[in-house]
């Protein structure tokens, strides 16, 4: 077993000591199989591996097909060609209307701002984005409220990725203002995968922050199975929904990762624990590098007809596929899953 020496670290310390070198990793899970490195070595020339110590702590050691390590760790099958995995499978370069925005839904709007994770998921639909060139600066404020004012449909902005939790709880209450003082707005809802990955970040200044705020807030984790959320997770999940902060969790369908009912109803189960409710199961996104994490549509209805038998409705996350061009995410569940 590992020792735990992470886990409940200052996020910022944490964050600026993330694990980028495959031999590392390798070496901290006794994991020693020269495949394996070379793999990682070479796939992580394209997109680089990005790990936080405490995700790393809740991985087996000495288990090379640990559902937590296969998500993160660079693999040589990422580098084959397959001609319907593409690097923008959805289509986002068109909808990106100012910096920042992705504007595809009528009702809300995907806000970047910044284009760096915690942690970097292999099956990432966004690791070819060119977020560099999409980040709003200061003075790009004026221009997204114009662009909220010109759209009174606007109800919700969401922040999402990169990862809006990895920047400070100053930059994000200026944004969370700025956002508070357009009276349309609702709800602003936080799309991120570091409460997971670095469950320290849900401090009592991020707490307040969000307790304080005018806008009804949505946190939507992102946790693809119940090893992620152990005793020290759950506890700090709970605080939101503490301060009545509605958290819900989305999960993608990955091939060895939880592509079996068991180990989608003890995630929900979990989940629940944790006082977050499932919302979306993700079929994945056809994105360049990922094809080793695709499952067949027969087996995608399978395990989903199963889980609909064994859990209460409420913990059944919704599947659905996102379609370039559609309205809304499509629903799979009763269609024919193509
Ligand atoms: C997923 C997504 C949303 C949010 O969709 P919901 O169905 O409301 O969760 C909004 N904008 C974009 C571009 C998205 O990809
Ligand atoms: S955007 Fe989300 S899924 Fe993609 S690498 Fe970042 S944390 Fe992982």
């Amino acid at each position: 077993m590992i020792n735990y020496l992470y886990r409940e670290q200052n996020w910022k310390s944490q964050l600026s000591d993330l694990i980028t070198d495959p031999q590392e990793l390798l070496n901290i899970l006794n994991l020693s199989q020269d495949d394996l490195l070379s793999g990682a070595i070479l796939a992580s020339e394209q997109f680089k591996l990005r790990i936080p110590r405490a995700f790393v702590e809740k991985m087996d050691i000495s288990n090379p097909k640990d559902p937590l390590l296969l998500q993160v760790l660079p693999h040589h099958l990422e580098l084959e060609e397959h001609a319907d995995f593409v690097t923008d499978p959805l289509g986002e370069e068109q909808a990106n209307h100012l910096p920042g925005i992705l504007h595809k839904y009528e009702s809300r709007f995907l806000l970047t701002l910044t284009g760096a994770c915690a942690v970097h998921c292999r099956y990432c639909f966004r690791r070819h984005f060119p977020y560099q060139e999409n980040l709003p600066k200061n003075h790009d404020w004026e221009n997204i409220q114009n662009y909220i004012l010109q759209h009174p449909q606007i109800n919700e902005i969401i922040l999402s990725g990169g990862d809006p939790l990895t920047i400070s709880n100053q930059k994000l209450e200026t944004w969370i203002k700025r956002l508070e003082s357009i009276e349309q707005l609702q709800t602003l809802r936080i799309h991120t995968r570091v409460p997971v990955v670095i469950p320290t970040r849900l401090d009592d200044e991020l707490l307040t922050l969000l307790k304080n705020s005018r806008l009804r807030i949505v946190i939507v984790i992102h946790s693809n199975h119940a090893n992620e959320l152990d005793d020290f997770t759950v506890s700090q999940l709970k605080n939101l929904a503490d301060q009545h902060i509605t958290v819900l969790n989305q999960a993608v369908f990955l091939k060895g990762v939880n592509d079996n009912a068991d180990v989608l109803v003890n995630l929900s189960k979990r989940l629940f624990e944790a006082r977050v409710m499932p919302y979306y199961l993700h079929v994945l996104d056809k994105v360049k590098g990922a094809h080793h994490f695709d499952l067949d549509n027969a087996i995608i209805e399978q395990i989903y007809t199963d889980i609909l038998a064994r859990l209460p409705g409420y913990l059944v996350p919704k599947l659905v596929r996102e379609i370039a061009g559609e309205k809304n995410k499509t629903p799979l569940y009763g269609v024919t899953v193509a």
